[in-house]
């Protein structure tokens, strides 16, 4: 199941390249009152949802993909995730360029920890990438982005993927510079998420997918997600031993070689295999 948000917060799914709106199952969640339950409310429900949402769609006439605006699939999450350096091709790229890696510290992927991107970053590809500072160098970082779908804490390994609800593109968008990672990696609109979530069911082995980055004729990233040094799996788990994963969260789980700086008029043709395909075009002065 392909599920989206697109337009003015339709929520859609999506089936043989074409946008069935599905708003109306949303009149079936639980109303919300305080306290709110932590998380995504859709990704929440989306067992008890997903039939709903079908009935929905096929009553519903369908649009082309390519002619409505796809925002993020995950509205509400209560964190976004960040994999450092998880592709040992980028960990030498990075060393070598001192623009990407700077004087912090440099050390193995769990040595450095996960961190974190403000959740106000969040964008879908129709909303785009607003380069925020003119005279800074503002980097793609594409990835695998997981959708985590309930409460998880201190899973295992093994058990880790029974705790995803999907998958979905995912862009990591940098500022270069000195200062803390959280920071250059928050601005508005440098999470982008899309075009769809993939439901997990669809996905057997996240860790042996395609992925591929270009701009115009520029083949930037091009890489299979086997290719991570932590994979899903750990990731997961990982993450859960230090924070619980609420529904909705989202880990993006880290970029391969090729990161390279976007400008004004860039448009970002992003592909992952089974998942999709998605052109986030890039703003600013
Ligand atoms: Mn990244």
């Amino acid at each position: 199941m392909r599920i989206c948000w697109y337009d003015n917060h339709k929520l859609g799914l999506v089936r043989d390249g074409q946008v069935f709106d599905a708003t109306a199952a949303l009149k079936h969640l639980p109303a919300l009152t305080y306290p709110y339950p932590k998380g995504d409310p859709l990704i929440d429900n989306l067992d008890t949802l997903g039939p709903l949402i079908e009935d929905a769609a096929s009553a519903s006439a369908g649009q082309d993909i390519a002619n409505v605006k796809f925002l993020s699939p995950v509205q509400a999450p209560t964190k976004v995730i960040g994999v450092p350096v998880n592709y040992h091709d980028h960990i030498a790229e990075a060393e070598a360029d001192d623009e990407i890696a700077t004087d912090r510290f440099i050390g193995s992927t769990m040595e450095q920890g996960l961190f974190l991107k403000a959740n106000s970053a969040l964008v879908g590809p129709g909303e785009g990438v607003e380069r925020r500072f003119p005279n800074l160098r503002t980097d793609h970082e594409l990835e695998l982005g997981i959708v985590i779908g309930r409460r998880a804490s201190n899973v295992s390994e093994e058990d880790a993927l029974d705790y995803v609800a999907g998958y979905a593109i995912a862009l990591d968008m940098v500022v270069r510079g000195p200062e803390d990672r959280s920071l250059r990696k928050s601005c508005d609109t440098y999470a982008v998420l899309g075009p769809w979530m993939v439901t997990a069911d669809e996905i057997s082995d996240p860790d042996n997918l395609d992925m591929k980055l270009t701009i115009g004729d520029d083949v930037r990233q091009d890489t299979n997600t086997s290719l991570m040094i932590v994979n899903c799996r750990k990731q997961i788990a990982w993450a859960s031993a230090w924070y619980t994963l609420w529904p909705g969260d989202i880990i993006m789980s880290g970029t391969p070689e090729g990161v390279g700086p976007v400008l004004p008029g860039d448009v970002m043709h992003c592909d992952i295999q089974t998942v999709g395909s998605m052109d986030v075009p890039v703003s600013g002065e």
